[in-house]
């Protein structure tokens, strides 16, 4: 394409690179932290009675049910409520309502990386906050960002940093602090009532992963009634489509469900890393879906990735330094993580 019909800073920025999706096959796929169950009943029964013809209208452009539904939950009201096409839009939309063109977004390195792809998008700074190298809290040095996103559980380490410490930094700190909570149903602590205490501070959620609707793309976010209405104001007219209005609020009913799940993937996810540590494997304490993992000196994390792909287990191999020494392994069904297990050991006892 000829110069000058791009803007210059989407011509420089590389854009988010999703983990992989394969189609068909035999894979266990543990490399985008799926839930390995299908969701709730309840959201078949709702797709089931979902008559074709409502479609031909438009969605509810605010989605009253479903954020009537997410307040009950969280004991807000609903202009405490923001429902968003999957969290992605959600952080998006942040960037766009809370970060002036001379403004800047911080985040800790490593977290979540459509964070910088999102600060690129809108061509703000960047501020990376180094984690220490045990991936631990060390107050951010620059308060001065418009918007920090503070990813707790952190991805893709899984830990969960104290919420004392996220609680004075969101205390002491002048623009809008989003903690990315996607991982928190797995998690033994969550910071949902910071968003109620503080104006600054939103907690974002989503149905991704604990309530297994990746698919269905939704997130939620619960603060200040000044935000979110600046959310409401920015986002697409019909932002969440009338399907995943009924089938979210139908896997919101049912909570219950959800925690069965939630807890089932927790009791996989310790078998998992105690067995890992057998293994050699450095294992951070992981509050998440999803193990952060040294491999042992004998494979490099890179090999690891490569060997058991070739064995028809995806896992997630990030190549940018400081991360590059370490796989991400989405706790699966029990079976999964076994035969993950089988083809790990074989790998390292015979490099094959
Ligand atoms: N935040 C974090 C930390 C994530 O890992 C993800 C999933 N990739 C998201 C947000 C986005 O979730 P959603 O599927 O709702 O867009």
């Amino acid at each position: 394409m000829s110069m000058g019909l791009i803007r210059e800073s989407v011509e420089r920025m590389t854009g988010y690179v999703p983990g992989e999706q394969p189609k068909g096959g035999d894979i266990i796929k543990l490399n985008t932290n799926e839930n390995p169950y299908p969701p709730s009943p309840k959201v078949a029964e709702a797709l089931r009675r979902i008559d074709v013809d409502s479609l031909r209208k438009y969605p509810d452009p605010v989605s009253a049910s479903l954020r009537e539904r997410v307040a009950q939950m969280h004991g807000c009201g609903v202009d405490n409520v923001f429902v968003g096409n999957g969290a992605d839009e959600i952080l998006a939309l942040c960037t766009r309502a809370f970060v002036e063109n001379d403004g800047s977004v911080g985040y800790f390195d490593p977290s979540y990386s459509l964070y910088p792809v999102l600060s690129d998008i809108r061509d703000v700074c960047k501020c990376a906050v180094p984690l220490d190298s045990d991936f631990g809290w060390q107050r951010p040095a620059d308060d001065l960002c418009s918007l920090f996103f503070l990813t707790n559980p952190n991805a893709p380490t899984s830990m969960l940093f104290a919420k004392s410490d996220v609680e004075s930094f969101c205390a002491g700190f002048k623009g809008v602090v989003l903690i990315d909570e996607a991982y928190v149903d797995f998690s033994s602590e969550n910071c949902m009532d910071l968003a109620l205490k503080y104006e600054n501070v939103l907690v974002m959620r989503t149905l991704s992963k604990s309530y297994s609707l990746a698919s269905l793309r939704v997130g939620y976010i619960v603060g200040h009634p000044k935000p979110v209405e600046a959310l409401i104001k920015i986002k697409d007219s019909y932002n969440l489509d009338g399907v995943a209005q009924v089938l979210a609020l139908a896997a919101l009913n049912d909570v219950d469900y959800m925690r069965a799940n939630a807890e089932r993937i927790i009791a996989t996810r310790e078998s998992l890393a105690a067995e890992l540590r057998d293994a050699g494997f450095a294992v951070c304490p992981s509050e998440s879906n999803f193990l952060w993992v040294r491999p042992p000196q004998k494979i490099s994390a890179e090999d690891l990735f490569e060997k058991l792909k070739d064995k028809g287990i995806l896992i997630r191999y990030f190549s940018d330094a400081v991360i590059n020494q370490y796989v991400r392994i989405t706790v699966g069904t029990d079976a999964e993580v076994s035969a993950l297990m089988q083809a790990v050991r074989l790998i390292i006892e015979s490099g094959k």
